[in-house]
């Protein structure tokens, strides 16, 4: 651990560079490495290179840099403002950073601290943003993690809002300061124009700036219906990550892992509604009313749902009562459960000349005597995917095959999909109804139905058939966790 007060070595800085030249001293591959860094600003390139390789002089031609073709002189580097000494030979590198020093140019040496006046980082850029991250002596794959890490969690878009933000500083200045004009820019970054140019929306970004500027209006809240995926950190998408970082507050279901939730924005509030062992849940009209709430407040909202949002996942429910309150929403999908466990099991949903077409259905709308809907896709070579099926397995086993579907269709059933937890078993329609007998069974299950189940890989699961315990079918309902 290093010391609260620990003291950096190198101090960041940004260099003036636009038109200016920037000299590079090498001709292989750490001279086209430092080009290509440099190429990303505006500087003039000089780069000085005599038996340049082949990739250097391709470089030298596409980006336009001046190519001084002749063995290194003390004279090539005048009128610099940076200096690079990327030659590979440790004499000649020396030689140049003597040089630059004597005429007062900042030098980097590449690989050789000891001559070097400054540090190049590794950059995350969106221009007008750069992120430049140092790490002194814990070297360049640190750096490049992290860059790869910074660079996931910021919008493709930065670059753009940052250049509408900077067309706007003039006209932002004439606010009063303090108050009035803190609060433009955050609904600046926050609100309409941020969201508006997320979309590739520049000219609709531009006018909401401009009501922005005009109206002085509150900050209007948004909710985004965000998917967090089966359950695996790393099936969220890079836009729900970026949408948890940025809210004010996250409402989320009982089965969204609590290490996603914790995804989130350090200060921001989290608001479970789930049914979660022993915890009320919230009715659907309390978590309208929350989210109407919310977004009448000026909060920026995650609602985060598990797998898709738009699937088993009332938000029908939610985006009409966000549009009758008038709250502005956006859907961002998600890994959607039956995905995560057709991929657990290596099984083709829709198979050539096997199956062509998918059912996603959920056992609980099998009232009464007709058969349901689906049942006559499934015949016809539907692959079924039954969210919340557990409890009713024995249902929906049956309807099936009265309705003439073969008892000896595969069936292949996931539960914990994506997680490491984790369990598959596999079996036939006629195996189907012992899943709700089956207590030890307490996490999510997902039940896959088809012949194109036969196509999955069954090395790593249990037989359906083999375990038949005499179980309370109640405590499954509870288990699945049944929404719709
Ligand atoms: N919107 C969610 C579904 C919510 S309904 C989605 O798109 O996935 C809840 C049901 O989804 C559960 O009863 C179970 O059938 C299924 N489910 C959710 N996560 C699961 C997981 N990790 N493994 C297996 N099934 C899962």
């Amino acid at each position: 651990m290093s010391p609260a007060n620990a003291k950096l070595n190198a101090f960041p800085v940004f260099m003036r560079v636009d038109g200016e030249a920037v000299a590079i001293v090498g001709n292989g591959e750490e001279a086209l490495a430092k080009a290509r860094l440099l190429a990303q600003s505006s500087a003039a390139l000089r780069i000085i290179a005599d038996n340049a390789d082949a990739e250097l002089l391709a470089f030298i031609a596409t980006a336009g840099a001046v190519h001084v073709d002749a063995a290194y002189d003390a004279a090539q580097i005048e009128g610099a403002a940076m200096v690079f000494a990327a030659s590979g030979d440790e004499a000649l590198d020396r030689r140049v950073a003597e040089d630059a020093r004597r005429l007062g140019i900042p030098v980097n040496a590449v690989d050789r601290p000891e001559l070097c006046d400054f540090f190049t980082p590794a950059l995350v850029n969106r221009a007008p943003v750069a992120i430049a991250i140092g790490t002194e002596g814990a070297g360049p794959v640190l750096a490049q993690l992290l860059r790869v890490r910074i660079d996931r969690m910021l919008s493709p878009s930065l670059g753009r809002l940052a250049a509408l933000a900077a067309s706007f500083r003039a006209a932002a200045e004439r606010l009063p300061k303090g108050n009035r004009r803190r609060r433009f820019w955050n609904d600046f970054f926050a609100g309409a124009p941020a969201k508006a140019v997320e979309a590739g929306e520049f000219a609709k970004a531009h006018y909401a700036a401009l009501d922005l500027l005009a109206s002085g209006a509150p900050a209007m809240g948004h909710i985004a219906l965000v998917g967090a995926g089966p359950g695996a950190e790393d099936l969220l998408t890079l836009r729900a990550h970026r949408l948890l970082m940025e809210a004010d507050a996250i409402v989320y279901d009982a089965l969204v892992p609590e290490a996603i939730v914790a995804m989130g924005r350090r200060d921001g509030e989290r608001l479970p509604v789930g049914k979660r062992k022993g915890c009320h849940s919230k009715s659907q009209e309390e978590i309208n009313a929350l989210l109407i709430e919310l977004g009448s407040a000026g909060k920026r909202v995650v609602r985060l749902k598990s797998g898709d949002p738009l699937v088993f996942g009332r938000a029908g429910e939610e985006m009409a009562a966000l549009r009758e309150a008038g709250i502005a929403y956006e859907v961002v999908p998600g890994v959607t459960a039956a995905f995560a466990a057709a991929a657990d099991f290596e099984l083709p949903l829709t198979l050539r000349g096997v199956s062509s077409s998918m059912v996603f259905t959920t056992g609980h709308d099998l009232k009464g005597n007709s058969l349901p809907d689906w049942a006559k896709l499934a015949i016809s070579g539907a692959t079924v995917a039954v969210y919340m099926g557990r409890s009713v397995a024995a249902e929906v086993a049956g309807r099936l095959i009265e309705a003439g579907l073969s008892p000896d269709t595969a069936v292949a059933v996931v539960e914990n999909a994506s997680l490491g937890n984790r369990r598959r078993f596999h079996g036939t329609l006629a195996d189907l109804p012992s899943l709700e007998a089956r207590a030890d069974l307490t996490g999510p299950v997902m039940t896959i139905i088809g012949d194109a189940v036969a196509g999955a890989n069954f090395e790593r699961s249990e037989p359906l058939a083999a375990h038949r315990q005499e179980e309370d079918a109640a405590s499954a309902a509870a288990a699945d966790g049944v929404q719709q």
